[in-house]
């Protein structure tokens, strides 16, 4: 009887909290887990670091998308987090795709998809990829240079092709734009080029950078890309659809869609079709992942009589947490169990809060009650660079065997994951759902 769509024209005014549902869920889902390994006796593998996500959270992202940006449809960046059952998600709310490889578009298509669907994001492509995305029927693609051009004329001549233009991203959390990207002064030229080629010129896109925080980028580009609608329009195009990207958080969301929408109305009258390309947006806060303490490394300085704790941890860097070298993460710690396990055993040789600890921090001996205990906390591998945080502090005792978790780990965590060390790079997935909606279209 739940009709999702509905549900999603009338998701202002909706009495479920799915927020507060969706963290009781993935609180009970990471505890059953947890519950279910056996420390002393589980397999190799059983205790390794597992996500939960919250589909239900993804499905609330895209209903605040369809009420600030109506006018946009979301083709969703694969690259940020390729889950199946998030794509699953995506594809049945009628969003598109961004693919930036064979592999991606080959994902996507894989489910049904119709080619139309997927913009082939990706400005400098490789030539192998471009013959596979033509035979396919996959159309839309970006360019932002002239040896790009004589590429597709020469591959996938009948390409729907998007002038990727540079953005000041200055503001951004990952700049794109040293990389991609063609400036004001080159566009004419380009277009130019395009015509004598005879190419199918469809559209401007641009990316004002991931974890974009200026709203007057996106006021910028978009003004920018009106010129090149008119330089196109000079040379006999008939530009329709603008892709504004992506570079979209949750936290300002409301603020950008509110700038955004202000331009395209005041710069591209209705008839022009908008298309944006969203990853971090929909999914950094719908992945929680747990992982499990495998050692723990007890450092003293004794002149100062300050102890502090290294722990260990069975994912770091090179694994999930590779956000933080490449997304310029911060993940926060917290414990899902402390040393209180179903079987009572207690790994540690030394329970932290009765031995006498001194906080570095205060430099003084707090009563056992409140006293901060230090904590660093490292990855698996060889490598020094391999740390999850410094410094951590904590008033609980964390010992080998326990778990810590942390939140907002679904984009650019698993998708550039190694196996350096030889430790795995894919880690279970268990999902909930905390919307009616989303169990709807996934089946659940
Ligand atoms: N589109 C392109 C071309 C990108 O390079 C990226 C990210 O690097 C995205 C979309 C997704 O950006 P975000 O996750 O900030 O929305």
């Amino acid at each position: 009887s739940f009709n999702p769509v509905s549900d999603l024209e009338n998701g202002a005014e909706r009495s479920h909290d799915g927020g507060k549902v969706g963290k009781e869920m993935i609180g009970a889902a990471l505890q059953k887990h947890i519950q279910s390994v056996d420390p002393h006796n589980c397999e190799v593998g059983e205790e390794d670091a597992f996500f939960v996500a919250d589909v239900g959270d993804v499905y609330r992202q895209h209903m605040r998308w369809k009420k600030h940006l109506k006018r946009v449809t979301p083709h969703y960046a694969v690259k940020c987090n390729p889950d199946p059952m998030v794509l699953r998600l995506l594809a049945a709310l009628g969003s598109g795709f961004d693919c930036a490889s064979k592999a991606e578009i080959e994902q996507v298509l894989t489910m049904g998809i119709d080619p139309a669907r997927i913009i082939y994001a990706q400005p400098c492509k490789t030539k192998s990829y471009l013959r596979y995305t033509a035979k396919q029927g996959v159309k839309q693609m970006t360019f932002d240079n002239t040896d790009e051009l004589y590429k597709v004329k020469e591959i996938a001549p009948d390409a729907e092709l998007f002038l990727r233009i540079l953005t000041d991203d200055s503001a951004s959390l990952c700049r794109l734009s040293q990389k991609f990207g063609a400036s004001m002064e080159n566009t004419q030229e380009l277009l130019a080029l395009a015509k004598k080629l005879d190419l199918n010129v469809a559209g401007v896109a641009f990316h004002v950078g991931s974890g974009a925080s200026d709203p007057a980028a996106f006021l910028k580009a978009v003004s920018d890309a009106r010129t090149v609608f008119d330089q196109a329009a000079d040379l006999g195009f008939t530009l329709h659809t603008l892709d504004v990207g992506g570079g979209f958080v949750s936290e300002t969301f409301e603020d950008m869609a509110a700038v955004l929408s202000g331009a395209l109305d005041e710069y591209f009258p209705p008839h022009i079709r908008i298309i944006a390309e969203p990853g971090r947006y929909y999914t950094s806060s719908a992945f929680t992942l747990a992982c499990n303490v495998i050692a723990r490394r007890t450092v003293e300085d004794k002149d100062l009589g300050i102890k502090n704790y290294m722990l260990y941890m069975n994912d770091g860097v090179y694994g999930n947490f590779s956000s933080i070298m490449f997304d310029h993460q911060h993940p926060v710690p917290q414990i899902l169990s402390s040393k209180r396990r179903p079987d009572g055993f207690n790994y540690s040789t030394e329970s932290l809060l009765d031995s006498g600890y001194t906080s570095a921090e205060e430099g003084v001996t707090e009563s056992n009650g409140g006293r901060m205990i230090d904590y660093s906390i490292w990855g698996p591998t060889c490598d020094g660079i391999d740390c999850i945080a410094e410094k951590w502090a904590s008033t609980e005792t964390v010992d080998v065997g326990d778990w810590l978790y942390f939140e907002d780990m679904g984009a650019y965590t698993k998708c550039s994951a190694t196996r350096f060390n030889g430790f795995t790079d894919k880690h279970e997935t268990i999902y909930v759902s905390s919307e009616p909606g989303a169990s709807a279209l996934l089946g659940f």
